[in-house]
């Protein structure tokens, strides 16, 4: 059957100005780094993607790695935005990445303008997309010049192929390196995707700041810890969970008694605020002016739905905030 969008999509998302630019992120992005590739039920995908896009999230991160194997989540999305997302490009922002191991030899990896431009060649063909929203830098390269990564990305905004360019996993000092260069170019650099949720705190060590002052966005992946920050893991390891599958990247000795005491402890709190773990972790992270959007993954439409419905309560009293602080010490 054709998909029809929800008409009233755009209704209950709020959306954020990502940082000094004029593009606008939802609250809320969906990240296909697991759950998108071959070896994953395709027909889930395509509810999850059409489940997103009804509920207005606009924004869906990739990168060329995502799978497994590696490129077949931009497979994958490519085909259903085919199948099901015809006439809505306009509507939705993609983005993708090159940084991490992706093809062997020694140019399909890090930080050099060969494996940047040819990647993204590759991830537009894999979407069969024209250009993708945002292209990312996945990681800093030590040995590559920056000035060489800054001028591969700055070549794809000049070539058409990404409107907007980002930077991942930079620390403070290397942003604003970068930041210096994109600005001399003046190529569009809007945003940063660091890691962020209450169980891995090194933005607030002056990456957050930076940002704020250089008026960049700032999208944080992993926001619920790779589902330590759910439900999930309270009674044990669940067949089906990310620590489970042999495809996870989420090990199963990361899962400790101490984080899930400290979850434990952190639902006690959600429950006295009519929230799941999950809906208060993300609302932990939208308190944050500076935080554009918050980029979930999930394995199922009901995860989703339920992440969503954070957003009708993203406040927090300064009694709430301490006991958080007090819990996660
Ligand atoms: P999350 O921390 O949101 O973890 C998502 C996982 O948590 C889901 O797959 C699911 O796991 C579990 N989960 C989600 N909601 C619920 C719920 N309501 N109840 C129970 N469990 C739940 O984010 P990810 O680690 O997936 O990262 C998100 C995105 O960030 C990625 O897709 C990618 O786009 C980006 N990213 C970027 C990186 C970078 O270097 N730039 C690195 C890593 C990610 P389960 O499968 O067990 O159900």
């Amino acid at each position: 059957m054709t998909y029809v969008p929800n008409t009233n999509r755009y209704d209950k998302m709020k959306y954020r100005r990502c940082g000094d630019s004029g593009l606008f992120l939802p609250e809320i992005s969906l990240g296909l780094w697991h759950n998108f590739g071959h070896v994953d039920d395709y027909e889930n995908c395509r509810e999850m993607l059409k489940f997103a896009f009804d509920q207005g999230i606009t924004h869906f991160d990739l990168a060329n790695n995502y799978g497994p194997p590696p490129g077949s989540a931009e497979e994958n999305f490519g085909k259903i935005l085919k199948q099901d997302f015809g006439g809505l490009r306009d509507e939705m922002v993609i983005s993708s990445k090159a940084g991490y191991t992706m093809w062997d030899g020694p140019y399909g990896d890090w930080g050099s303008r060969k494996y940047i431009i040819s990647s993204c060649d590759q991830s537009l063909k894999r979407m069969g997309l024209e250009y993708v929203d945002i292209f990312y830098t996945h990681r800093p390269d030590p040995e590559t010049p920056v000035e060489e990564t800054a001028l591969a990305l700055d070549q794809l905004v000049k070539q058409g192929k990404a409107l907007y360019v980002g930077i991942s996993n930079y620390k403070p000092q290397q942003t604003e390196a970068i930041e210096k260069i994109f600005k001399e170019l003046r190529t569009p650099f809007i945003i940063h995707q660091p890691r962020y949720s209450m169980f891995d705190r090194w933005v607030e060590d002056g990456l957050l700041e930076t940002l704020k002052k250089l008026g960049k966005g700032t999208i944080v992946f992993s926001p619920l810890a790779q589902g330590m920050l759910t439900d999930r893991y309270l009674d044990g390891i669940p067949k089906d969970s990310r620590a489970a599958r042999e495809t996870g990247h989420l090990q199963q000795d990361a899962v400790t008694e101490e984080k899930i005491n400290q979850v434990r402890k952190l639902k006690i709190l959600a429950d006295e605020r009519g929230q799941s773990i999950a809906q208060m972790a993300i609302a932990w992270l939208l308190r944050h002016e500076v935080v554009t959007s918050v980029l979930l993954g999930a394995s199922s439409v009901r995860q989703l739905q339920q992440n969503l419905e954070t957003l009708e309560n993203t406040a927090f009293t300064a009694d709430e905030l301490a006991k958080i602080e007090e819990i996660l010490k």
